[in-house]
This record gives C-alpha cells, structure tokens and sequence, in this order.
C-alpha cells in the first residue's frame, strides 16, 4: 500500500491540544490544518480534503456536536474514508452515544494520554489508509469497465448508457443531438492480407484519429468489431456532417506500418439527428445512423451519408 500523507483537520480551542495532535501528525509524516472556534471549524471543514476531523465538544462558539452533524450530513459515497473524531472532556455514556449518534467514528476522553491518544490515531490511520487505497481501487475499476480493452475509446456498455442519458437530456431541453456510425471499410482484407495483431494496430491507429477530431464533450466508443460509434451533443445534423467529413478525412490521412509496408484505411460514416419522426428514441437514432452508413457502404464506402430529411425548419425536438 503506498503511504501518502493524510490531512488532520484539528477543531480545538485549546492551543495545547492542537500542538500535541500536531507534533503527533507529525510523526507519523501527516499535515494538520487547525481551527480554535466552531466557525473557523466549519470553513477548514468545508475548504480543506481532511481525512481524519478532531473535534472537541465544548468551542467559544458553539458545541462541536452540532459541528460533527453538519459534516456527517455533507458526506458522500466518495468521502467514506474520512474519519470523524470527538476529543472531548463531556464523555459521559450519554454524550459519547450523541456523538456517535452525530456521525463521529471515534470518542476520546479528555485529558487523553498522549500515548495511548498518539496509538488510537495510529490505528485509525490504519484504517482511513487502507479505505482510501479500496476506493482508488474501486474508482479504477469503474474506470476500466467501461473503456475498450484494445482501443482504449468507451465500449458499447457505456455507449448504451451515456446515449439514453444525452437523448433524454436533448429532448427535455430541446437540444440537437446527433449521431454518426463508423465502420472501417474493406477491414477483412487487412486482416487476411496482415494478420491480426496489425488490424488491432489499425483499430487503435483509426480511434485515435477520430478522438482528434471531436470535441471533448463528443462521445467516442467502439459500439462493436471495426465499427465505431459518435454521440454528438448540441450538434445539428448539417454540423454533424461538417464533422464527421473531418474524420473521415482524418483516418484517410492515417498511415500504419504493416508487414509488407505501409497499411492504409479508410471509413464510412452514417449520420443521423433528432427530431426526425423516426429517430424519436435512442434506438430509432442509432438505426437511422446505421441506414445511412449501409448508404455509404453501397455508394462507394470512404463517404459521409445522411439520414432523411427534417419534417420541419428546425433542428430542435419538440417538447414531450
Ligand atoms: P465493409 O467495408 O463492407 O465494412 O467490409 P469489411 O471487410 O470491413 O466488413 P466485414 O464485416 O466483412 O469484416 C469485418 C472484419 O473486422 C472481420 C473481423 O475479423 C474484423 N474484426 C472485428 N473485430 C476485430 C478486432 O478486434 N481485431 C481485428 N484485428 N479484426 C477485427
Ligand atoms: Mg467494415
Ligand atoms: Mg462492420
């Protein structure tokens, strides 16, 4: 596990106790950020990416209780590694079940013992480590599930997904949406006449050059086998045009170092927009994209086609 400095949030009026949580930090290599009022607390609480709070009960300004409550209440899914800490002389049965009931992790006493108060800290490191390296985990696994293994663009899982959101969401506010289906032409022959592992090079070589080409708001995935798929928010179907001839001329450009020489490739794209009576749903979109790319196939392939014609002006959907 890699040991990286976490940061101590210390919320305590008593300049003694902050130089003791402090100098123990700092043994263990750690960085404290310090508040000595229930209003300091909440801004070093809200502005700082603590991992550990200490928070004593009694502050000039308020009860660090009500302080725990509205830090517990502002956590998410992302921030379940941080550890909330009472140190405080109120600790009693009765207030260390409010505290926890507050959202604190851990009671101490006051006075703690620096030793065995230095040991509890060590140990709730422990714990916030090892949870902090779970969720960088868990954040690259998430990360991976839904990125291509051999082109590294998003795979049709997410496309799946990211499309029925950027559809509903272009239908609530009557935005444009587009969408263009890509398929490498002639693919099989690079594979028969280069082998495999030079088609993947060409899978990889193609999707790069169409990432050059889009926006960063653009969705690029491999929707399957040599076939590519773009989801174009806020874009028209006369712009989605303008774009997907930038790509095509991108990839005509691209050159692959292959067995015997130099391979070369060239794509077909389909394109397709919202607000055409067939293309009310996502499913309906991607059809229409994907009659349009057989259009290109069938005239000729290395060509940008278009589906249909707007039933009206414009480009919008109309409202549900
Ligand atoms: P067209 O212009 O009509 O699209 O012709 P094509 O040869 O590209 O189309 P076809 O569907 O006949 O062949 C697609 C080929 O893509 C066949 C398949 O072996 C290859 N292919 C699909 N996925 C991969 C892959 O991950 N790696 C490699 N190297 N080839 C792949
Ligand atoms: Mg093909
Ligand atoms: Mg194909």
């Amino acid at each position: 596990m890699i040991e990286s400095p976490l940061v101590i949030a210390v919320v305590d009026d008593d300049p003694a106790i902050r130089r003791l949580l402090e100098a123990i930090a700092r043994g263990s290599g750690d960085v404290v950020v310090e508040a000595a009022t229930f209003a300091e607390g909440q801004i070093v609480l809200r502005e700082y990416p603590w991992d550990v709070a200490v928070i004593d009960r009694s502050l000039p300004d308020g009860d660090g209780l009500e302080l725990c409550r509205e830090v517990a209440a502002g956590l998410h899914d992302s921030d379940s590694h941080r550890h909330i800490v009472f140190l405080s002389a109120s600790a009693g049965s009765e207030e260390k079940l409010r505290g926890f009931e507050a959202g604190a992790d851990e009671y101490i006493a006051k006075p703690a013992d620096p030793t065995e108060l230095r040991a509890r800290l060590r140990a709730i490191r422990r714990t916030v480590l090892t949870q902090k390296a779970m969720l960088a985990r868990l954040a690259t696994l998430e990360q991976l599930s839904v990125i291509d293994g051999l082109t590294h663009v998003y795979n049709r899982h997410f496309f799946d997904s990211e499309l029925r959101r950027l559809f509903d969401l272009a239908k609530r506010h009557e935005r444009p949406l587009a969408l263009a289906m890509i398929d490498l032409d002639l693919f099989k022959s690079v594979n028969d006449t280069c082998g495999h592992r030079v088609g993947d090079a060409v899978l990889n070589e193609v999707s790069t050059a169409i990432a050059q080409s889009i926006r960063s708001s653009d969705v690029l995935a491999r929707y399957g086998g040599e076939e590519f798929v773009l989801v174009l928010p806020e874009t028209t179907l006369a712009e989605a045009a303008v774009l997907a001839e930038r790509v095509r001329a991108g990839v005509e450009g691209v050159r692959i170092e292959g067995t015997f020489g130099e391979v070369r490739i060239t794509i077909s794209i389909g394109v397709a927009a919202m607000a055409f009576p067939d293309t009310e749903t996502p499913a309906g979109l991607v059809e229409a994209a994907d009659k349009a790319l057989y259009l290109a196939k069938e005239q000729g392939r290395n060509c940008v086609r278009l589906h249909g014609m707007p039933v009206a002006a414009k480009t919008a959907p109309t409202a549900p």
